[in-house]
């Protein structure tokens, strides 16, 4: 993988290019979120259509099942899923705290056990146990054959005493540097067989992904600052900045993504894991964030809610809402979702009261449509500000 910043356009906001050997994601970006390994009802030619570049995958959900010795037997996700394009799968680390932290079995066990060696964790599916090391987790991104993988690492609940958050710290980056060294084993290992085959060097280089380091520290600037600044030391090609989007306020939340712009270094993209809504990413470019990834726009097309751009004379009445098409007064609401929007679901003349009833009656149709809308909504707002002035 290879980060060219090519420069900052006229409202300051860094412009770049990832390059990786599926295709070249142009930053900052926003990536779909394919939990399961599908971006919910949507196919991978109209992803395309709406100007996707990479998409990501959850390696929690896709170890559970199918399970990642499958999909290697595909060739890797991407040719299981046929999106065959870049693809950045996150560590699994996130979903095993959010779907089990703080919860207790009946006999008062804990869901999530954490050890220096790893963490143990009941499946969401069906209870069964299960073990997530450093090296596990390189391991099946490896057999997921994505371009940018993410290391294990410890997210505490947002309202963590700051002893806790500290600890989570500590083994976040003592999992990132096991993480570092297992994989470039890993690689030397892969390139020695490929070399055997093929001799093309090219071709082994570009076989190993992307390691990112997530800089975890909370809401706590001065964790913030030790956590970066050893991750820095690793030289890593790219800055995941975690922890985030799970309580906190939009501004607690640029607080510490303004001061992770000026620890982390300039050459590297940055990559703000799991926000947000179309004004927290607009504002968080301005702090230097290039990549982006989140589930609001497929999951509250689910539920009806689409995003509309508010589009005003006056600059500080701009922005975009969210309309919440089950309610009454959209039943016999005959405009479009936005009339001057360009994605398919509003180009077609589609009405307000038509996705009222759709999704009221659960039509799958809706729930597409309006997925199609948001996602547009989200990579159209990324394309206007990569392309403002460049
Ligand atoms: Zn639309």
């Amino acid at each position: 993988m290879r980060f060219n910043l090519i420069q900052k356009n006229r409202i300051g906001i860094r412009v770049g290019k990832i390059t990786t050997i599926r295709g070249v994601v142009n930053t900052p970006v926003f990536m779909p979120v394919g939990t399961v390994g599908a971006v919910k009802s949507i196919a991978p030619w109209e992803l395309r259509q709406l100007g996707t570049e990479i998409i990501l995958g959850n390696t929690y959900h896709l170890y559970l099942r199918p399970g990642e010795k499958l999909i290697k037997e595909f060739g890797g996700l991407s040719k299981f899923n046929r999106w065959e394009g870049p693809i950045l799968t996150d560590s699994g680390g996130f979903q095993v705290f959010s779907l089990g932290a703080g919860k207790k079995t009946k006999a008062g066990e804990s869901l999530v056990k954490i050890s220096e060696a790893g963490v143990e964790f009941k499946s969401h599916l069906d209870g069964k146990k299960h073990y997530f090391t450093p090296e596990s987790v390189v391991d099946i991104q490896l057999a997921l054959r994505s371009d940018i993988i993410m290391p294990l690492d410890v997210c505490p609940p947002s309202k963590a005493a700051k002893n806790e958050v500290k600890k989570a710290v500590d083994l976040s980056i003592d999992w990132l540097r096991r993480s570092k060294r297992h994989l470039e084993s890993r690689v030397v290992n892969n390139e020695s067989g490929e070399k055997s085959k093929s001799h093309n060097l090219q071709f082994t280089i570009y076989n190993s992904p992307a390691l990112f380091a997530i800089v975890q520290g909370g809401v706590y600037s001065d964790l913030r600052e030790y956590c970066a600044s050893e991750m820095v030391k690793l030289d890593l090609p790219g800055y995941a900045i975690g922890g985030l989007a799970v309580g906190e306020s939009q501004s607690e939340m640029l607080e510490i993504v303004e001061l992770c712009d000026k620890l982390l270094p300039k050459d590297k993209p940055r990559y703000l894991m799991g926000v947000g809504t179309p004004d927290d990413i607009l504002k968080a470019t301005k702090f230097g964030v290039d990549m982006f990834d989140c589930v609001l726009p497929t999951r509250l097309a689910r539920h009806g809610v689409v995003f509309v751009e508010v589009r005003s004379e006056k600059k500080e009445d701009r922005g975009f809402e969210e309309i919440n098409l089950l309610k009454s007064q959209f039943r016999d609401d005959k405009n479009p979702i936005d009339k001057d929007c360009q994605c398919p679901a509003c180009k077609e003349g589609f009405s307000r009261a038509y996705f009222h009833h759709l999704i009221k009656e659960k039509e799958i149709l809706g729930v597409r449509l309006l997925t199609l809308h948001n996602l547009w909504t989200y990579l159209e707002l990324l394309r206007r500000i990569r392309e403002f002035d460049k």
